[in-house]
């Protein structure tokens, strides 16, 4: 039996890992982080701390769906626990990203900016279209629900990651945000992101290739947070039998041989 801590227990991803986790053989939530800003999901009567080194007992992996602060003392803790991570919190800055790899030279991680199945088919989609078609002017829009903090979204960050490697150039060069004012004409190599935030919009991804007389658009709607546990959930019993190392769902996936 596979014991899980799940970082974040009280928030939304909290919640749909907890209801995903109900009946599934082999892994089981047995305790939680998380502030005391909203409730617990019900039915859960495990051990809940606010700090990480508040647990009575370590876990064999962390699924950790939280905020940066929070996820890099989960990395310290998993690290001088020998725990597993699974981590999807996105917003990390440079030195939280670093701290990332640094960590999973002893801590097996899988991090991912999406975990779902289909976002990551497209993402294998949008490398190879930008390789393909590499004069399109390439456009990433985004929408999320009214309680997103950050933006672009780590997913669409992670789209324009994967064209700008297709092409050959790093995303911080070519990166555009937020257009406003006069903005003078498109240039040339440019990848565009483009955000909306309202509502209940669970998530949307649309990644546009502009061509003179065609355009090919790769589009996922996400219509549960359901589709990200479920993925976070299948990366973790993956998780249990790999070496330390920095995975994504490529590789959890099996996209990478493809
Ligand atoms: P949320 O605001 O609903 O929940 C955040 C949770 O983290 C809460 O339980 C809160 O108590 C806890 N938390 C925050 N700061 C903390 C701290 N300092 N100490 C202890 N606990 C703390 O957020 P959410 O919608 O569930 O999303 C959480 C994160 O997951 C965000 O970064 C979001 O962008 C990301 N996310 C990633 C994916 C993916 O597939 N990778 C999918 C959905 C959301």
């Amino acid at each position: 039996m596979l014991k899980i801590c799940v970082v974040g227990l009280s928030g939304r991803m909290g919640h749909s890992l907890f209801d995903c986790c109900q009946g599934l053989e082999g892994l089981k939530i047995v305790s939680g982080v998380a502030k005391n800003d909203t409730p617990m999901p019900v039915g859960f009567n495990g051990d809940v701390v606010e700090n990480v080194n508040a647990l009575k007992e370590a876990p064999d992996i962390f699924i950790d769906f939280s905020r940066p602060d929070c996820s890099l003392t989960v990395l310290d803790y998993a690290k001088a626990h020998n725990c597993r991570v699974v981590l999807g919190t996105t917003g990390f800055d440079e030195d939280g990203k670093s701290k990332i790899v640094s960590t999973s030279h002893s801590v097996p991680i899988v991090f991912a900016a999406n975990f779902s199945v289909g976002v990551n088919v497209s993402l294998a989609l949008i490398k190879r279209t930008a390789a393909i078609m590499q004069d399109a002017d390439l456009e990433i829009y985004e929408a999320h629900h009214r309680y997103k903090v950050d933006a672009p979204s780590g997913t669409a960050l992670a789209m324009g990651e994967a064209a700008a490697e297709a092409r050959g150039v790093n995303l911080k060069d070519v990166m555009v945000e937020g257009r406003h004012g006069i903005t003078g004409v498109r240039k040339y190599g440019t990848i565009g992101f483009s955000s909306v935030r309202g509502g209940d919009v669970v998530g949307e991804h649309k990644a546009m290739f502009l061509s003179d007389g065609e355009r090919v658009v790769i589009e996922h709607v996400a219509t549960s947070r359901a589709t990200f546990a479920r993925g976070a959930l299948r990366a973790a019993e993956w998780l249990s039998q790999k070496k330390p190392g920095l995975y994504t769902m490529n590789e959890v996936l099996g996209l990478d041989k493809l």
